[in-house]
């Protein structure tokens, strides 16, 4: 017997009033996997990790997680289950210390320590990870868009989790700032933990994904290996528009 895929939707939906911002979405996510999303603004990618991590409930459809129906589940039940998620819009607690936002995480999350001296130490190990120790003693607002980005990754991590979701976690990052954090991505992979990466920044994608996804306008338009799907015309068009597609077509023929 296969284990079952960590992350499963079947035919999840979600309705805005006359808008279906994620439209019959089935997909899975093996044990171990890098899943990347891709899509043009407003396709659904944040969307959809909401509806995963019980921030929004589906107008219709469901969410397995480790093969165990989560549909509609709380975010905290959801989180219970291992999974972890950043906000694109970060969220820190804004009268906290960096490290003590991390420890909280760890305090509070599925191993929780319920101490917070162990939890501040945990938390100095998290921000190492992301290159964030030297800020531990600073308020979350004085940090800059990047160190912002890689607080809201360890807030995550220090829960954990079995499946992380990061959405656009890269947004913002001067190059040299994205390589470390794909170097992260990769570790955490080769450590076991399943991943879905939203990212606009396409070479960060390729760097890191098993598996890519395409969204757009709330629909799946295709999985597959990262170079594949970048190179196919319908996801060239979905970003750039038919024109360039059918130049491509013609270049191509
Ligand atoms: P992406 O992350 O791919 O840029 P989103 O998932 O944020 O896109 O949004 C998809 C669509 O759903 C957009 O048209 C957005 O305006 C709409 N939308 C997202 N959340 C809500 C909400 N809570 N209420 C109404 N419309 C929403
Ligand atoms: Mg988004």
């Amino acid at each position: 017997m296969t284990a079952a895929p960590v992350l499963e939707t079947k035919g999840l939906t979600i309705r805005f009033g006359g808008l279906v911002a994620v439209n019959d979405v089935s997909m899975t996510v093996p044990e171990g996997q890098v899943l990347g999303v891709i899509g043009p603004n407003g396709s659904g990618k944040s969307t959809f990790i909401n509806l995963v991590t019980g921030h929004l409930r589906p107008t219709s459809g469901q969410v397995l997680i480790d093969g165990t129906d989560m549909t509609g589940a709380k975010p905290w039940t959801i989180a219970n289950a291992r999974v972890a998620r950043t906000f694109q819009i970060v969220k820190p607690f804004r009268g906290m210390t960096v490290r003590e936002n991390v420890a909280v995480g760890i305090m509070y999350g599925p191993e929780g320590v319920g101490r917070m001296a162990p939890a501040l130490a945990a938390a100095d190990e998290v921000l190492g990870q992301v290159h964030l120790r030297e800020a531990a003693d600073r308020a979350p607002g004085e940090l800059s868009v990047a160190d912002a980005r890689r607080l809201e990754f360890a807030k995550a991590l220090a829960l954990r989790p079995r499946l992380l979701m990061l959405d656009e976690v890269m947004a913002g990052l001067r190059p040299a700032e994205i390589e470390p954090a794909l170097a992260l991505i990769q570790r955490l992979r080769d450590e076991g933990l399943t991943i879905v990466v939203v990212e606009h920044v396409m070479k960060a994608i390729v760097a890191v994904s098993d598996q890519v996804m395409v969204l757009k306008e709330g629909r799946l338009l295709m999985t597959g290996p990262p170079n594949e799907v970048l190179a196919d015309p319908r996801v060239i068009e979905a970003y750039l528009g038919t024109k360039y597609a059918e130049r491509q077509g013609k270049r191509d023929a």
